[in-house]
């Protein structure tokens, strides 16, 4: 029962506390988007569970906190060669389920992990500067001190990279971690905990609980033990963390949802430009970065529509674990009702469904055809929410300003794409450009020496290299006065 196995690959679906296997009395049921199949039970958390796993992580907190980072990098080193080790189990797994592509998590997003955690474990060795600088006199020190335990929930459109980028970083402040998983997208986070276990981390400093956001994330949310909660999820979520944090007034770091758009100007490479375009239906456009709203300069909206209709049409929809595929199903068939909504609902806006616009009946009822709709009216939701699918809306624009205007036009502020071939025009208009980041004649160029996060409604801080470390780790100022020491330096 606490077992599912997946194409041979044998997964511990109970919760992982303290270093030991926990089940609890129910369980919730997991299932392939790619074909809608019961892959089998994880167990279902609560609040006894979480506060469990909050206890242990602190009770392994001091241990954890006094080590120096060498020692802790020695393990956090072996845990990333175990990520690479096994990359071949951790792609099946997530490809199963959450149905992203299984090469991308081969080449791309599982090498990826093990960076994630061996990035963070080398900073803290090597680049953690802290700097000495003098006031009047006085020494300033400057420390990255371990803040306690931290909690981290994930959604599942990215779940085990999401949680690694977390993961990593916590833990070589010197954290320990209590993580939640998407109840969508359970399976790697499970399996990772067998790595931590294999890599050496002692008992406590890792724990996963499993379940529902609202039984298994919000009691680690209420926590008063709880040092650090990181979100990545959607705004009304955060909402509802954020609540519960400034009960305890605990820090968050929030990565949330965004309505990005791709901005084609009219001295644009044209090829590059509809490369760019068709790459926002990557992972079936469950991308928090997807710059979905395309913004064309009227001047070359014709030709690009064009050229972007007959892409789309080359696009190969189906078994996420087939190399040739491009886009694999979405998530859930509740996730596609949620989508499908709001191409139904922008048709009843007035808006025109210029390509798909449902479900891709031939392949499965979990993939939803790349949608492409223009003309929708100015304010309308298709405009505005997140849909979270492969759908892109299309308006143009004459100036500058006005595209700049229609860019900055949402209440969201995660990424920005802008297509150019002009260097100055890029950097007027990226100046007053409020993202958090922004790809110029790029897309999806992610460095974790970066700094990442949203601007508006699309988050709360920054994460990546040294942001990273401001966050989860607690920064103290030691001063040193010059006067007041014994002669000779030594006391007693
Ligand atoms: P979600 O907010 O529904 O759930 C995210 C996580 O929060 C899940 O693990 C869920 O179980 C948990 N949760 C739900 N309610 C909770 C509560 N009351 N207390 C504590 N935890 C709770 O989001 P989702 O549908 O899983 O993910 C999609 C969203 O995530 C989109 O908005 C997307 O843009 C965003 N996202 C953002 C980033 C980023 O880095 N900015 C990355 C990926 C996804």
């Amino acid at each position: 029962m606490s077992v599912i196995t997946v194409a041979g690959v044998d997964v511990d679906t109970r919760h992982w506390i303290g270093g030991r296997r926990v089940a609890s009395p129910e369980t919730f049921e997991d299932v392939s988007p790619i074909d809608g199949a019961v892959l089998g039970q994880v167990s279902r958390g609560g609040r006894a569970e979480a506060d469990a796993a909050v206890a242990a992580a602190r009770a392994a907190f001091p241990g954890w906190a006094r080590m120096t980072a060498e020692e802790r990098g020695e393990i956090l080193f072996r845990l990333a060669d175990l990520v690479e080790e096994h990359l071949e189990p951790l792609s099946i797994l997530e490809t199963t389920d959450n149905g992203s592509l299984l090469r991308s998590h081969r080449r791309g997003v599982m090498p990826r992990v093990a960076m994630n955690i061996r990035f963070f474990a080398d900073y803290a060795i090597n680049q953690l500067s802290h700097p000495v600088f003098q006031t009047r006199g006085h020494d300033n020190h400057v420390s990255w001190d371990p803040s306690g335990v931290t909690v981290i929930i994930t959604p599942w459109n990215a779940p085990l990279m999401l949680a690694t980028w977390r993961i990593g970083p916590a833990l070589a402040s010197g954290d320990t971690v209590v993580l939640k998983p998407p109840e969508w997208a359970p399976l790697t986070a499970s399996y990772f905990a067998d790595l931590t276990r294999e890599a050496g981390l002692p008992d406590g400093v890792f724990n996963v609980v499993q379940g529902l956001g609202v039984e298994a994330g919000a009691p680690l949310t209420e926590n008063p033990d709880v040092s650090r909660i990181c979100f990545t999820g959607s705004v009304p979520t955060a909402k509802v963390i954020a609540r519960a944090a400034a009960e305890n007034l605990i820090p968050c770091s929030f990565e949330l949802g965004g309505k990005s758009p791709t901005v084609i100007l009219d001295d644009a490479d044209l090829d590059l430009a509809v490369d760019l375009a068709v790459e926002q239906y990557d992972n079936a456009g469950q991308v928090c970065l997807a710059g979905t709203r395309l913004l064309v300069q009227r001047g070359i909206a014709d030709a690009f529509v064009e050229r972007f209709t007959q892409r789309a049409a080359t696009i190969r929809q189906g078994d996420p674990r087939e190399e040739e595929t491009q886009i694999g199903p979405n998530i859930h068939l509740a996730h596609i009702a949620r989508v499908q909504g709001y191409v139904d609902r922008a048709r009843a806006d007035g808006a025109t469904v210029a390509y798909g616009g449902e479900v891709a009946g031939d392949i499965g009822p979990h993939y939803f055809r790349p949608t492409l709709i223009v003309d929708a009216p100015e304010g309308s939701e298709i405009l505005t929410q997140e849909v979270f699918g492969p759908v892109l809306t299309m308006q143009t624009f004459d100036s500058d300003e006005e595209g700049l205007a229609l860019a900055n036009g949402t209440e969201f502020g995660l990424a920005a794409c802008v297509v150019t071939g002009d260097r100055k025009r890029a950097e007027d208009f990226c100046r007053d450009l409020v993202a958090g980041t922004i790809w110029v004649n790029c897309f999806f160029v992610r460095d974790l020496s970066a700094p990442f996060g949203g601007s508006k409604k699309s988050g709360i801080g920054r994460e990546g290299g040294i942001w990273s470390f401001d966050f989860y780790a607690d920064v103290k100022n030691t001063v040193y006065a010059p006067n007041g020491w014994h002669e000779g330096g030594s006391h007693g």
